[in-house]
């Protein structure tokens, strides 16, 4: 063999080494690619797709799987869903159980895709605790507590985006002094129902935020899940309490049975207490373009002149 032909064999063999050991290293560190439609974000409720359309306008497209008036607690992924998922470049929700069927879902797909949860920005201090293992998902109802999930989202999104980044921040601020503003307009227009009547009544309990954040009591037939039905004793501890405590309405909701609600006012009538119906609360998801509740803003405002107008003094 020439001298040339065995200088080439030793270099092809060292280049060849050198490849492999790339290849073994790259391997080492090698994460999934974050893979779908680059433009597609996917949300999970109405009321996230708000704020998410808000953060990005129209540089992406934001696709809601909840619909208007869709109850989320008991929401099963459909297979179109699964199909939008896996299209989806990120996936924002709410978390904190909210999602309760879904969430295996998203733990699943946590490798191949960027998931943002909006709870995960939120003050620890600031969540109600259920029991020891969980907290309740209805955050949107403190506007405060609401912003900094906001911004969770913002700031992922930022990072996901980076050429994006002072245009969603900058979308961020005029979100940041709208939610401020609406603190304030909603804490002055509360301040017209008199003291003894500024009780919440609902069917599910997603309120305890909002009361927390107004001073508002809030009481509910339903816990905070509409999973299970209530019982008889539960209606039975409210009709006494709205009897002695002579409560003028109490309220239906959007998303959930209006059937508990019902069955409350038969019972105060039964027991000589006229209770109406003072309106449909939106909670857990907003409400279609013709209610005026189809914004995070409007949804909220919308409550807050229902609850007024039933309970202030006449
Ligand atoms: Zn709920």
């Amino acid at each position: 063999m020439k001298k040339s032909d065995l200088t080439y064999k030793r270099s092809f063999f060292y280049s060849f080494g050198i490849l492999c050991l790339a290849v073994i290293l790259s391997n080492c560190v090698w994460k999934p690619e974050k893979v779908g439609n680059e433009k597609l974000i996917v949300c999970t409720t109405t009321i996230i797709g708000d704020a998410v359309k808000l953060l990005v306008k129209d540089k992406f497209e934001v696709l809601t799987l909840m619909g208007a008036g869709v109850d989320p607690h008991m929401y099963e992924a459909k297979p179109s869903d699964v199909r939008a998922l896996g299209n989806a470049r990120v996936i924002i929700y709410n978390g904190l159980h909210l999602e309760g069927k879904m969430t295996d879902l998203f733990e699943r797909m946590n490798d191949e895709k960027d998931i943002i949860a909006f709870s995960n920005g939120m003050e620890a201090k600031r969540l109600i605790k259920l029991n020891a293992h969980s907290k309740d998902p209805h955050v949107w109802f403190d506007p405060i507590l609401w912003l900094q999930g906001i911004k969770e989202c913002a700031t992922q999104l930022s990072i996901i985006f980076p050429r994006e980044k002072e245009f969603i921040l900058g979308n961020y601020a005029k979100i940041e002094s709208d939610l401020l503003n609406l603190h304030s307009t909603i804490t002055e227009s509360l301040n017209e129902i008199p003291k003894e009547q500024r009780v919440m009544i609902t069917s599910h309990d997603a309120f305890h935020y909002f009361g927390k954040a107004f001073n508002l009591e809030v009481l509910a037939i339903q816990g905070v899940s509409t999973v299970s039905e209530p019982g008889l004793k539960d209606v039975s501890n409210l009709v006494n309490l709205i009897v002695k405590r002579k409560i003028k309405a109490i309220f239906v909701e959007s998303s959930v049975s209006s059937k508990s609600i019902t069955a409350v006012i038969e019972g105060c009538k039964s027991k000589g207490q006229v209770v109406k119906i003072g309106g449909t609360m939106y909670s857990d998801a907003l409400g279609d373009k013709k209610s005026g509740a189809d914004t995070y803003l409007g949804m909220m405002e919308r409550n807050v002149k229902t609850l007024v107008n039933a309970l202030k003094s006449r």
